[in-house]
Formats: structure tokens, sequence, C-alpha cells
């Protein structure tokens, strides 16, 4: 990590193939929004979960979803997912 990076270290910054693959995740769970019942998201970050909360699975994270409904008055959320969803490894 370079010194001008502020990021912090468990976010995981991801890639577009991350992203199209969170995105199939979320249609194939039939993933809403839970304010507006929207059905497509755009992908943020990653937030690894295990590190921080011992009560989740050491292989959870969290990932950042906005819905793209315009009229939406509440477009953040997020879904959980393991390790191998995320990153197929
Ligand atoms: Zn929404």
């Amino acid at each position: 990590m370079s010194a001008t990076d502020t990021r912090r270290q468990e976010i995981i910054v991801l890639t577009d193939e991350h992203k199209n693959r969170i995105l199939d995740q979320i249609r194939h769970r039939k993933e809403t929004c839970p304010h507006c019942g929207g059905k497509q998201f755009s992908v943020g970050d990653a937030l690894y979960l295990g590190f921080l909360f011992r009560s989740e699975d050491s292989d959870a994270y969290m990932v950042g979803l906005t819905c793209t409904n315009p009229t939406c008055l509440a477009p953040r959320t997020g879904i959980r997912l393991s390790r191998s969803e995320l990153l197929n490894t």
C-alpha cells in the first residue's frame, strides 16, 4: 500500500471482474433494495467482516451496494458474501 493511499486496510477495492460476479450473485439470490424493491445496484468496495466481528464467519465480507433507482430515498445497502463468492478462489 503506497503512502498516498488513505483507504483503510480492511477495505478491499474490487475489480470490474469481481463486481460483475457480485452482480451475478445478486441476481441469483434475487436480492432487492430493502427500501424501494429495486433490483439494480452498483457495486462499491468490500469490507472484510471476519476480522472485525467474532460472530461472523472467518471468510465473510460485506460489499457495499447502491440502489440505482433515482427515486430511492435510501439507496445505500450491502450484501454479505463469502470469500469464494467474492473472489472466486
Ligand atoms: Zn432502492
